[in-house]
């Protein structure tokens, strides 16, 4: 039998590869993975087959190493682990914050770094991930947006952040153990580091590798995708992920959006709503959250709280109130608690759920919006770093 040439994709896979060349095989789409094994000699007809006992033993068992894949013959072990790796990102610091919250900094290919902080509740937790280091856009409250872009993440370092937190909640089951329906990871957020829909097939690649039934198996309503508002990506965030939206919203005037949001000068209010009035047919989803940051005397009024209500009139919501997160230098103050209730309380008349976030791991700087790698800030000029900005950014 001829081996059929290798898949585009796979060519393409934006890697460094280490050492020997190994492929990673964390992050691959399951087409992917199986063009990489018959790349590799793998026989076509056992192909399909191989993936499913290697997917299962990566992301069902966490498994890092091929010597354990158990029902895999010797032979083909020791010639993966000639030809491919099951690597995640590097923790080069974690930090726990007295509420539980945990914070890692992650180092990735390039040296770069990236953080991803785990919030514990009580009947959930949930995993804030990154999918850019930086950001290209520069919100003018967010911290984040204060470090220029330097790559987006590739899948494997996307789903990379999600294997790294459950290896160190010890959340893998233990092999012959009753299966435990309690899970420390239960839902991810995209809403660390980076504009998602900017990184959008990583991101999307990576999100089926999290969603896939046999490993992960997060539903696609445990997973929330925070944009600031890239409008052309938004149906394909339904169509092509189907995952729960969120969108920091955070003004009522485009005015005022215009300065908080600067993307709202690209697409205003009205095309922001416009796109989001369809997202829950497309993805067959309940409601969209609006995020909308607590700053003294800028958008915090009653009158914002009405308007606010009246836009978003006829669109299945939710309104995520964020005290917002000061960081050193920022040019805003959050509203005070009795102001950030007036409001809640007008939006929640008007019929919408209107939560104040509790701010998490404060004490870390791992709160919404404070993320932003101190070494990558120390070692990296601007000029450096924006040098390196990926061209296919809008
Ligand atoms: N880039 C995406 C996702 C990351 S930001 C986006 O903008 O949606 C995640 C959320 O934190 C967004 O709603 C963002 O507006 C909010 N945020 C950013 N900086 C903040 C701060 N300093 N205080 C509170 N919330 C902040
Ligand atoms: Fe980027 Fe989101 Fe921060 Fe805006 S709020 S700068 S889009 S990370």
């Amino acid at each position: 039998m001829t081996t059929p040439p290798i898949t585009q994709d796979v060519l393409t896979l934006p890697r460094k590869l280490p050492e020997g060349g190994r492929m990673n095989l964390v992050g691959l789409t399951r087409s992917q993975m199986q063009d990489a094994l018959i790349a590799m000699g793998t026989p076509e007809r056992q192909a399909k087959m191989r993936v499913g006992q290697i997917w299962q033993w990566i992301y069902h068992w966490g498994v890092q190493d091929f010597a354990a894949m158990t029902n895999l013959a010797k032979g083909y072990r020791l010639e993966l682990a000639q030809h491919f790796e099951i690597a995640r990102p590097e923790i080069v610091s974690r930090q726990l914050s007295e509420d539980g919250t945990r914070k890692y900094l992650l180092r990735i290919a390039g040296g770069h770094e990236v953080e991803a902080v785990y919030i514990p509740e009580e009947s959930r937790g949930t995993l804030c991930i990154s999918s850019q280091v930086g950001c290209t856009l520069t919100c003018s409250f967010c911290h984040t947006g204060t470090q220029k872009l330097v790559r987006n993440l590739t899948a494997a370092e996307i789903v990379g952040q999600v294997l790294v937190a459950r290896d160190d909640l010890g959340e893998w089951p233990e092999r012959g153990a009753p299966k435990n329906e309690t899970r420390l990871v239960s839902n991810v957020v995209l809403m660390g580091m980076g504009e998602p829909l900017y990184n959008f097939d990583n991101v999307r690649d990576a999100m089926k590798v999290v969603m896939d039934g046999e490993g992960l198996s997060l539903s696609r309503r445990r997973i929330t995708l925070s944009t600031s508002g890239v409008v052309p990506e938004i149906a394909r965030t339904a169509t092509e992920i189907g995952c729960l939206l969120a969108v920091s919203f955070h003004a009522t005037t485009d005015e005022v959006r215009d300065k908080l949001v600067p993307i709202n000068k690209r697409w205003n209010i009205k095309t922001l709503l416009d796109a989001l009035r369809e997202y829950p047919r497309l993805s067959n989803s309940e409601r969209i959250t609006f995020e909308y940051v607590m700053l003294k005397g800028v958008n915090d009024s009653d009158d914002d709280a009405r308007r606010l209500v009246k836009l978003i009139a006829g669109i299945p919501a939710k309104i995520n109130l964020i005290p917002f997160n000061e960081w050193p230098g920022a040019p805003y103050q959050r509203s005070d608690w009795a102001r950030i209730e007036a409001f809640a309380d007008i939006v929640h008349k008007a019929g919408y759920a209107s939560p104040i976030r509790t701010p998490r791991g404060e004490d870390i700087m791992a709160a919404c919006g404070q993320l932003k790698s101190a070494t990558e800030r120390g070692r990296r000029s601007r000029a450096e770093i924006a040098a390196e900005v990926a061209p296919a950014q809008a």
